[in-house]
């Protein structure tokens, strides 16, 4: 055995053979539990409020939902988020967070949400201007939403705690003013039925998380802002800006 045919025997065996070390794998806290709930990927649904999409400038009428991706690593959990670099319109969108405990593929919606582990607050942060040129432009939103710290989120809660929320306010106030205000009953795409439809174009698995999209009332923030927004029924988030 040479020396090189050693070493890479040797590689092979070894549990650990990253030749770089890994990165942490992004995590939430989970209320009432010790362990974290380990994050896949983040689905987010866009213009699924009809106030939203007619705020946008969007026909609010039922098209089939359109999904773009944010890192997991976006995600954010000490309530500071810094001002994005590269933008002068970041704004926030309050979203709830869909935790998938499940996966699969081509899920039927009638069984959707017995892949529900839970559900939490999120704030889908975007840096608008950078949406908008791409949107212009016919390019990918990433720079747009998928950014260091896009995603601040709540802890989760299990569905087995609050059951699947289908109806409740969700709301944000910035420095203490409302914002934005709907209600979880007006999604255009009800949970289930988003679940199922993400079945059919990718393969879901346990950790996905999926961001069910924001009400009316989208705005900028500037640093020094606090944001507060919850759903009714689920939990609540404070978020700085930094
Ligand atoms: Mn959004």
């Amino acid at each position: 055995m040479t020396v090189l045919d050693a070493d890479v025997a040797q590689k092979t065996t070894e549990k650990t053979a990253y030749v770089i070390a890994p990165q942490p794998i992004p995590a939430l806290p989970v209320r009432g539990e010790r362990g974290l709930f380990p994050v896949h990927r983040i689905y987010c649904v866009g213009r699924n409020y009809a106030e939203h999409a007619i705020e946008m400038g969007h026909d609010p009428n039922r098209e089939p939902p359109f999904f773009f991706q944010k890192n997991p690593d976006n995600l954010l959990l000490t309530g500071e988020f810094p001002y994005p670099a590269m933008t002068k319109d970041v704004h926030y969108e309050l979203e709830m967070v869909v935790a998938l405990g499940r996966g699969g593929k081509d899920i039927p919606v009638e069984s959707a949400l017995d892949c529900v582990y839970g559900y939490g607050v999120g704030l889908d942060m975007t840096r608008r201007d950078l949406q908008g040129e791409m949107k212009k432009l016919g390019r990918p939103w990433e720079i747009g939403k998928a950014f260091e710290h896009s995603a601040p989120c709540s802890e989760l809660v299990p569905a087995s705690a609050i059951g699947h929320p289908s109806q409740g306010l969700v709301w944000l106030d910035v420095n203490g003013e409302r914002r934005q205000t709907g209600d979880i009953n007006q999604m255009i795409w009800k949970v289930p039925e988003m679940i199922s439809y993400l079945s059919g174009l990718f393969e879901l698995r346990p950790g996905d998380l999926i961001m069910s999209g924001t009400p009316a009332g989208v705005g900028a923030i500037k640093p020094g802002d606090v944001m507060t927004g919850g759903v009714a029924g689920v939990g609540e988030l404070r978020v700085a800006v930094v």
